[in-house]
């Protein structure tokens, strides 16, 4: 009788029991360098890092202390996670658990995918990372599956589908848990698919709720379609959000109008805006309700998915401190909205060529369309290309940039260089790509530079710095407190920059080209920063780079540190 009553005490005066990482180790980020626990490297997606042990006057002591093969040829666009001395990377056709510190991989669990699931993607097989909840990894499939797995052992513990691949959906993104709610997004904009968003019970896989992101004619918004054309619609959300815990708010960019060519959306020669496409969307994680959404390019014709990262960030803005999100816009803008009401408080470019737009009226909150833009819209098929800047691949493609809280500058990748553009006529098919248009190269710059790594600042979208390349950059950034800005080269080089002036301090050869994403990470009082090397990804696919034809496929994971730290 005794210890029963002692049972039922002990058991009252315990919390509920949950297995790492909790809420508030997602909550973590920067205030927790040692672990990794979530996509961005903290609900803000700043990926910015206070570790400082490897800084500008060390760096050149950088070096590998591990490289682990990912046993495959695909494109490795992952972010690792590190928690509790474990790092989970994913690719393509497994996920792995290795020892953080010795690179020993402890398990890997394949994923088995449909022979004929690589031909519905548009741009490579790739998968970019896991989620962490409770003792469990959640990540997507290429062939549209939700999968749970358990952290410890690597055994599966629930599937569910998300869409069907045969339509032209998959899943790429890392998943994201916000307030107890696992939720995942979808690519296939350019298949004349239906975007959504899907919320999922992380402990059992119970479908929760689904939030599509073309208007139903029911539904807010909806009158900005003509005829059925939402159920093709596209608004793909295929790269992850951020969470703000305060405002209990999850920001989510949704993609591009299926097919691209405007005009097959429109009615006469009014255009609709198509929402929800190429906008932000503040959601509630435990509904998915739509609380606000900001659109950024309105019957957008020319791929500038809104899915890009927003970044979380505080910013004095006209003198009053603003919670802020940022966002490097495939359309060649930056973005600055007040992310409680999605107030546009500025927009201005951050590359040095557009020809879709003149600018955004901040009263309006619109693009500016410049004529070609005009004549763009309203004509189903045209007999010559226009040129446009930047191209289907924007200012910035999907790699993320960071965000250093201190010096208020935006560390990204940008492209320069445009694309002919010319519409045409085509009819829907299941599973086959919807663009009616014709894609025929890209406009190469004067200066020969495709790609420049930027310092920004998000306010004005100018540049502190500038670094040109030949080969335009596809990988993440990462920045540091040791003045330290990383990235990766399309052929190999994983790089260390100076924060202060974008002068190139170290690098290191990978073995193929980068578009992985860099992290950073503490462990018994040693930093370490790994990046994923693997070369694929939408540039290696459709660049024609002749530079690359000799950058070996290959995946693998490589860490580095100071030769000379404990
Ligand atoms: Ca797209």
């Amino acid at each position: 009788m005794k210890n029963y009553l002692f049972g039922i005490m002990l058991a009252a005066s315990l919390p509920a029991w949950a297995a790492a990482p909790t809420d508030a180790d997602l909550k973590g980020g920067a205030k927790t360098p040692g672990e990794i626990a979530t996509y961005g490297m903290g609900y803000d997606l700043q990926r910015h890092s206070p570790l400082k042990q490897v800084n500008k006057a060390n760096v050149k002591r950088l070096v590998p202390v591990w490289n682990l093969s990912l046993s495959n040829n695909y494109p490795q666009e992952t972010q690792p996670l590190v928690i509790d001395g474990v790092m989970y990377a994913t690719t393509t056709d497994a996920t792995v658990a290795v020892d953080a510190v010795s690179g020993r991989q402890l398990w890997r669990t394949p994923v088995t995918l449909p022979q004929d699931v690589h031909a519905v993607t548009c741009c490579g097989s790739h998968n970019r990372g896991v989620a962490a909840y409770d003792g469990k990894l959640f990540r997507g499939t290429l062939d549209a599956f939700v999968v749970a797995l358990d952290m410890k052992t690597g055994k599966e513990l629930w599937r569910q589908q998300a869409a069907d691949y045969k339509d032209g959906y998959s899943i790429t993104g890392a998943p994201l848990v916000a307030d107890g709610v696992l939720i995942t997004g979808i690519s296939g904009g350019e298949f004349g698919t239906r975007g959504f968003l899907d919320g999922w019970d992380p402990a059992t896989g119970k479908h929760l709720w689904h939030r599509f992101t073309t208007a139903g004619p029911d539904e807010p918004g909806g009158d900005t379609w003509v005829g059925d054309n939402y159920l093709r619609g596209g608004g793909p959300t295929w790269l992850t959000g951020s969470y703000d815990p305060d405002l209990d708010l999850v920001y989510w960019g949704v993609g591009n109008g299926g097919p691209w060519n405007p005009a097959l959306r429109n009615a006469g020669d009014k255009p609709h805006d198509d929402l929800y496409i190429c906008s932000a969307l503040a959601i509630k994680p435990k509904t998915g309700e739509i609380v606000w959404h900001y659109q950024f390019s309105p019957n957008d014709p020319y791929d500038y998915d809104g899915t890009n990262e927003l970044i979380l960030a505080d910013l004095q803005v006209g003198g009053a401190p603003h919670k802020v999100i940022i966002q490097a816009n495939r359309n060649g803008f930056f973005y600055v909205l007040d992310r409680a009401t999605g107030a546009l408080l500025a927009a201005n470019p951050f590359v040095d060529k557009i020809t879709w737009a003149k600018g955004i009226d901040l009263k309006s909150g619109r693009p500016i369309d410049s004529d070609i833009t005009t004549q763009v819209r309203n004509t189903p098929e045209m007999d010559k290309p226009v040129e446009i800047w930047p191209s289907a691949l924007g200012g910035k493609n999907w790699s993320p940039m960071s965000y250093d809280p201190h010096s208020h500058l935006a560390f990204a990748n940008t492209l320069n260089f445009g694309y002919p553009y010319r519409t045409e006529k085509q009819e829907h098919v299941r599973g086959q790509w919807f663009l009616a248009m014709d894609l025929n190269g890209w406009t190469w710059p004067e200066d020969g530079k495709r790609g420049y790594l930027r310092a920004i600042d998000p306010l004005t979208g100018k540049s502190k710095w500038k670094v040109g390349f030949d080969v335009p950059n596809f990988g993440g950034v990462l920045s540091t407190d040791g003045g330290l800005v990383f990235t990766g080269a399309l052929t190999g080089e994983f790089m260390a920059f100076d924060a202060a002036n974008g002068k190139k301090l170290w690098q290191f050869q990978t073995g193929s080209g980068i578009v992985g994403i860099p992290i950073t990470w503490e462990r018994n009082g040693r930093q370490y920063i790994t990046i994923a090397s693997g070369i694929g990804g939408v540039y290696a696919l459709f660049g024609g780079d002749e530079r690359l034809k000799n950058v070996p496929p290959g995946g693998s994971l490589w860490t580095f540190a100071l030769y000379d730290a404990k």
